[in-house]
């Protein structure tokens, strides 16, 4: 295939990739927004093949076809609430891809630089390899964080900021002993391509970064590094794309790694930390600084399926405010109906979605708008939350961080200062959960204790199955 059409198809798919992201910033235009994707990764792949690789086309189409079957396999088995561990666990490959081919490219007999070329090809290779080795190991923990294979407590090692300070110093140090040793000056070990033995010691090190880095990170704060790791693996394709010298790659590199940072700025603000603090890390404890108990709370008032119904028939504004819970009793269509048939009888039913709820970020509209929920009815936490004082029943299914009064009351919790929505304003408050468990950040919610909160317990697909039977 001649340059001038694989250039001409680069740019239609950096275009396609644009098209893709604005696409995908809004519920209604999101399946668009994939297909521009779809249709934009098929022709980058397309032009790739035959108009930039010129050999091993044998090793290419098997490779294809065996990571194509896999990830065939994978994408129809896992489950939507699996879906968060499967992103990080992606993120995990693009990092592990540009070490791979950092050092591939540094090997090459064939890759030929001298002077000042030589140095910025170097710093290009060194950098891919440090961000991919960050990105690969912070991810492998992200996944074992998300999946439960990893406690979420933080791993606060004493001095860990030190230890991060030193990590860093050792990396330049190595990077600066790397471009000196590639040039032919330094003390290569004999016997080794020059420059080797730097690269591989800044991997160890970036690998072992990556890991102390999201083990530091409390289970409350995982949405920063889930959309953080998404931005990593973003710069870690771009750097790749240096490597290559393919600016495909770079273009869609940067655009994932910039929409990635955007998207970890939304979610710090959603939660009101300052990016920093979170990959300095120590924050939102898992578990072990639970603040306060079920005990010294009082009594909950639990419910039956008639008595929630009846509530709901008598009231006039619903707020239905959905998380975790309702992705794993995968509760969204019954919900769905449940609201038909409420706002046939002229109550305003509305959503309210928490930025942070569910596992990933837009977990729960993308629920919703598989239930195929009218969007002008889904409100974000910022729109919605004044409104609670004139709500008459708010339904939390399966919610309950985002939901919890403490962060707002209780300067010690660990979701402290994270914005969360205020049901207990409004008249009656009922929750569906199967038990008094905490939610991800493992903080005890004083909500399901107070007067006007009444608890449905159960599955929240059974649960509301009755509700909708009685209704
Ligand atoms: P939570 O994890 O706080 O709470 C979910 C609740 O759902 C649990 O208390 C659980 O209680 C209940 N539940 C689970 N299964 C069912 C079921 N089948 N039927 C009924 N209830 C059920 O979820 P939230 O959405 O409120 O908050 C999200 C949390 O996840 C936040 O802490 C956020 O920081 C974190 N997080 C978010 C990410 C994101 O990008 N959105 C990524 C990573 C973490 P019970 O067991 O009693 O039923």
């Amino acid at each position: 295939m001649p340059e001038g059409i694989v250039t001409v198809a680069y740019i239609a798919a950096t275009i396609l990739f644009i098209l893709a992201l604005g696409g995908l910033s809004h519920p209604e235009t999101a399946r668009r927004g994939n297909l521009y994707g779809i249709i934009g990764m098929s022709i980058a792949m397309l032009a790739t093949i035959f108009g930039v690789v010129t050999a091993n086309y044998v090793m290419l189409i098997v490779g294809l076809i065996a990571g194509g079957i896999i990830g065939l396999i994978l994408a129809r088995r896992v489950q939507m609430t699996q879906m968060p561990e499967l992103v990080a666990i992606l993120h995990s490959l693009v990092g592990l891809a540009a070490v791979l081919v950092g050092f591939v490219n540094f090997l090459d007999p064939e890759v030929h630089y001298t002077g000042v070329e030589l140095t910025i090809h170097d710093v290009e290779t060194y950098l891919g390899i440090l961000i991919g080795a960050v990105t690969f190991s912070g991810s492998v923990i992200a996944f074992g964080k998300l999946s439960g294979k990893i406690g979420g407590a933080p791993l606060t090692l004493p001095a860990r900021h030190w230890l991060n300070l030193a990590l860093l110093l050792i990396a330049i140090w190595y990077g600066y002993q790397f471009v000196v040793q590639s040039a032919g000056g330094g003390n290569p070990v004999a016997g080794l391509p020059p420059g080797l033995v730097p690269l591989l010691v800044m991997t160890a090190v970036a690998l072992l970064f990556g890991i102390h880095m999201v083990m530091a990170i409390g289970g409350a704060d995982m949405p920063v590094v889930v959309s953080m790791l998404n931005s990593y693996s973003g710069w870690a394709a771009a750097a790749t794309g240096f490597m290559l010298s393919n600016d495909l790659l770079i273009v869609t590199g940067a655009l994932v790694g910039s929409s990635g940072a955007i998207l970890s700025y939304i979610m710090c603000r959603a939660m009101n930390r300052r990016f920093l603090a979170v990959i300095a890390g120590g924050f939102g404890t898992a578990g072990s600084a639970a603040v306060g108990t079920a005990g010294d709370q009082g009594e909950v008032v639990p419910v039956n399926a008639m008595e929630a119904a009846n509530l709901l028939v008598g009231s006039k504004e619903i707020m239905i405010v959905p998380g975790y819970g309702m992705a794993v009793a995968q509760a969204q269509h019954i919900v769905c109906e449940i609201t038909k048939i409420l706002r046939d009888k002229g109550i305003n039913v509305r959503f309210g979605i928490h930025p942070v709820a569910g596992r990933m970020p837009g977990h729960m509209n993308v629920l919703l708008a598989e239930a195929r929920v009218p969007y002008d009815i889904v409100f974000e936490m910022d729109e919605i939350n004044e409104e609670f004082p004139d709500i008459d029943v708010s339904i939390v299914i399966g919610a309950n961080d985002i939901v919890n009064p403490s962060a707002q009351e209780e300067p010690e919790s660990p979701i402290a200062g994270m914005p969360v929505l205020e049901v207990w304003k409004g008249r009656t408050t009922i929750v569906l959960k199967r038990s008094m468990a905490t939610g991800y950040a493992g903080v005890q919610n004083p909500l399901f204790f107070k007067e006007n909160t009444r608890m449905l317990f159960g599955d929240a697909r059974e649960s509301l199955d009755e509700v909708l039977k009685e209704i």
